[in-house]
């Protein structure tokens, strides 16, 4: 019998009364290893039901209390992340290695959020006018909707719910139905760390289940990752009904290289950037700017390095996994089709790889394009799998005008060995996250990720003082005292004695 992935709710799977289920599928296999659950309206419905039961008391838990469960929470994740690596690499694809350096980028916000009682902390105004004082308090917004995009099943979750459970929320995580089973792994740890039921919620389905979480009355607030288009419907319908909502979308990551910069650093950092994960990352380099003379340098040193990538099952020694399905494979390589029908050089051409894997599996191998133009859709739209286009220019102010005009706004780097010339470019730069001869600038826990313009609608980005800023809503209390005539001649008594 197959195994179908269900809902958690108070602690406890839940299996739901929708009969209605889709495959999870091995992507190194090409096996369907599980079924997961669908939501249907009265399933999502129990599930924030529980949500709402569960916050009166989790909002009135002491920061104490809630914190040792965070602590406990941070030490069982990082006694046991391998099992969580290894069912990510079984759903996802990507390598165990990599599964494993996203279960500690997200365990960074369990730590970050191990220190809510600091980043709570109101302000106080004593005798704002006389005798009259003023304080600030953070309360929770109320239980809170998570939905999380295949490509990061255990981190993007993390970017949230660490700081929404701390700030006295409750949670139901809605995650991706191409890798589901990560979510129950993380449920059953905060099982284990002691959470009270109905605090941490998963529920596991589609458009259904999110045009609900997006619609409930009591669902207070919204935490969306994945493509440009949903993220534009998440932000747009969750306003609608009176939610705050932070919907992070797509990207097309830029890295310019400039002439005078260590082209080995910036090969190795392409290389990383471009394939890494199979080019399933919202941070991912896609398109390379190589400025002036350099060009034919780069490439090559590029093509060298990326043609050494061994591409096979994640689970054995290699460095890149398969994409995370048969149809998200076949689209990346007619991207690949397009490109070469649109006159660009395919100078590594990863629909060719011979894998170290199973012959079932959803293969592409590292694919490199030079000459590519921007009119291309290799250039104009988000591919999300292992290729690198390069795009050739004149000048650093050619460059940067290429950056901004793009519609996404998520990641950019630039390699250079000049500090005037980063300074300007991290000044002038339209994009929200920068890094300097760093091909991948996700920002440590305790700053905030995100995009700008097509990669992020609302205005606060996740984790970071931002991700407590959107888990709180902040009360100012006035307070003035009267000294009555009692306590007067108290006082006055205490004096003459
Ligand atoms: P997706 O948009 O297809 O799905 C994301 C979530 O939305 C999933 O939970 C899915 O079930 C749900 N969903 C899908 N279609 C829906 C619909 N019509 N109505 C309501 N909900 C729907 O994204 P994906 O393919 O899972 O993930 C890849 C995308 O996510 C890429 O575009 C990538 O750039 C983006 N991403 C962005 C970031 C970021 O930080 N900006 C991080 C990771 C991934």
């Amino acid at each position: 019998m197959m195994t179908t992935v269900s809902h958690w709710v108070n602690n406890k799977v839940f299996p739901g009364a929708s009969d209605t289920t889709a495959p999870v599928t091995n992507p190194a296999t090409g096996v369907v290893t599980a079924r997961v659950a669908l939501a249907d309206v009265a399933d999502a419905r129990a599930v924030i039901d529980a949500a709402s039961a569960a916050f009166p008391a989790w909002r009135d838990t002491s920061l104490a209390k809630r914190t040792e469960i965070l602590f406990r929470f941070r030490e069982l994740l990082n006694a046991r992340k391998g099992e969580l690596a290894e069912i990510i690499t079984a759903e996802h694809g990507k390598v165990v290695s990599d599964a494993l350096g996203e279960v500690t980028r997200g365990q960074e916000v369990v730590e970050f959020a191990c220190g809510i009682p600091h980043l709570l902390k109101g302000g106080f105004t004593e005798n704002a006018s006389t005798k009259i004082d003023v304080h600030s308090v953070c309360q929770p917004v109320g239980p809170v909707g998570i939905i999380s995009p295949f490509n990061f099943p255990a981190m993007v979750p993390m970017w949230f719910f660490p700081i929404a459970i701390a700030a006295g929320n409750t949670v139901v995580l809605k995650p991706s139905e191409k890798d589901p089973s990560a979510s129950l792994w993380l449920a059953e740890l905060w099982h284990e760390a002691g959470l009270p039921d109905g605090v941490f919620n998963v529920l596991q389905g589609d458009k259904t289940a999110v045009d609900e979480l997006l619609t409930h009355p009591a669902i207070k607030a919204i935490s969306f990752v994945g493509s440009t288009p949903i993220a534009q419907y998440v932000y747009a319908t969750g306003t609608a009904a009176g939610k705050r909502v932070q919907a992070l979308g797509g990207a097309k990551n830029h890295a310019i290289v400039l002439p005078d910069a260590d082209l080995d650093v910036a090969a190795d950092a392409m290389v990383n950037a471009g394939f890494g994960s199979a080019g399933e990352r919202c941070m991912a380099i896609s398109v390379c700017v190589a400025v002036g003379d350099i060009a034919d340098d780069l490439v090559a040193r590029i093509a060298e390095r990326a043609g050494a990538i061994r591409t096979g099952d994640g689970t054995r020694d290699t460095d890149m996994g398969p994409l995370v399905t048969q149809v998200h494979r076949d689209k990346v390589a007619s991207y690949v089709d397009a490109g070469e029908a649109d006159g660009a050089a395919i100078v590594l051409d990863g629909r060719t790889v011979q894998p170290d894997g199973d012959a079932g599996g959803f293969w592409l191998g590292p694919t490199l394009i030079d000459h590519v133009g921007t009119d291309m859709s290799i250039y104009t739209d988000e591919i999300f799998g292992p290729v690198l286009n390069v795009v050739r220019v004149d000048s650093y102010d050619e460059a940067l005008a290429l950056v901004n005009r793009n519609p996404f706004g998520n990641g950019t780097a630039i390699f250079t060995a000049n500090g005037a010339a980063a300074r300007r470019f991290q000044n002038e730069v339209e994009v929200g996250m920068v890094g300097i001869n760093v091909p991948i600038p996700v920002p440590m826990a305790y700053y905030s990720f995100g995009g700008w313009k097509a990669s992020l609608f609302g205005d606060s980005h996740a984790h970071g003082t931002e991700g407590v800023h959107f888990f709180t809503r902040t009360k100012a209390i006035t307070t003035r005292w009267i000294e009555t005539d009692a306590f007067l001649a108290r006082t006055d008594r205490a004096a003459s004695a």
